[in-house]
């Protein structure tokens, strides 16, 4: 009986001690929450502050974005690192994972075709997730995930190799949709990678030129006119 009474006093410690612990993640985890919301409201105050309708007034009624941008959404990817740190009604920017076009064509069109941006830049970048998933097996992932995922074919395994594949893929099927455009000369397809870990050896933070309009060849490339000067360009990735 006194052994019965050990086991079950020891069982009531462990599983109060485990309600300890869950209870102390949920308030880290609050305490986080709450942080974060705050910083929010308090980055826009700062925000608010800097601006002012000086600096609006050249968008209120009508954007004017120069270029339409299919970029993934990692948090590591962000648009000033290729804009001058300010992106405001400069860029017209398309996230998803794995930067691609099939899973949001309406966006997409919208800004070539409405907004007529002469530009649509296709961003890839080092080390993505999406494109580590999509190589792999996903067939556990929710029904939403699974889509997105599929729309990405990859025919390598190869990390690095398969963020370029998906880049021309992506490109080509941007040629495709906007032909006209293209041959009349009022849309260039650009398609990049950004390298925030210096994983193609061309520097931290690198926005990398692998096609233009189809053309793959950085030789061709840096002979292309839209380039004033291409040596301060990074052009090309070798293997
Ligand atoms: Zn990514």
């Amino acid at each position: 009986m006194r052994r019965i009474m050990r086991i079950l006093l020891f069982a009531i410690f462990v599983i109060a001690n485990a309600y300890n612990v869950n209870a102390e993640n949920k308030q880290l985890i609050q305490k986080d929450i709450i942080e974060l919301v705050n910083d929010i409201f308090t980055h826009n105050n700062e925000y608010v502050k800097q601006t002012g309708y000086q600096y609006f007034k050249r968008f209120i009624a009508k954007q004017n974005p120069r270029a339409t941008v299919v970029k993934c959404s990692d948090s590591r990817v962000q648009t000033a690192a290729f804009d001058n740190n300010d992106a405001t009604n400069d860029l017209f920017v398309i996230r998803n994972i794995g930067n691609q076009i099939e899973t949001a064509k309406g966006s997409i069109e919208y800004g070539v075709r409405h907004l007529h941006t002469p530009v649509l830049l296709i961003v890839g970048h080092s080390n993505c997730g999406a494109i580590k998933a999509a190589s792999e097996d996903f067939s556990h992932e929710s029904v939403s995930i699974h889509k997105e995922l599929s729309s990405l074919r990859l025919n390598t395994k190869d990390l690095n190799h398969a963020i370029i594949e998906n880049v021309h893929h992506q490109v080509e099927v941007a040629e495709e949709m906007f032909a006209d455009l293209v041959k009349e000369g009022k849309l260039i397809i650009l398609g990049t990678i950004y390298d925030f870990r210096d994983d193609f050896k061309k520097g931290y933070g690198r926005l990398i030129l692998i096609n233009l309009n189809g053309e793959k060849d950085p030789n061709v490339l840096k002979l292309s006119p839209y380039l004033k000067e291409p040596r301060n360009i990074s052009i090309g990735i070798i293997d």
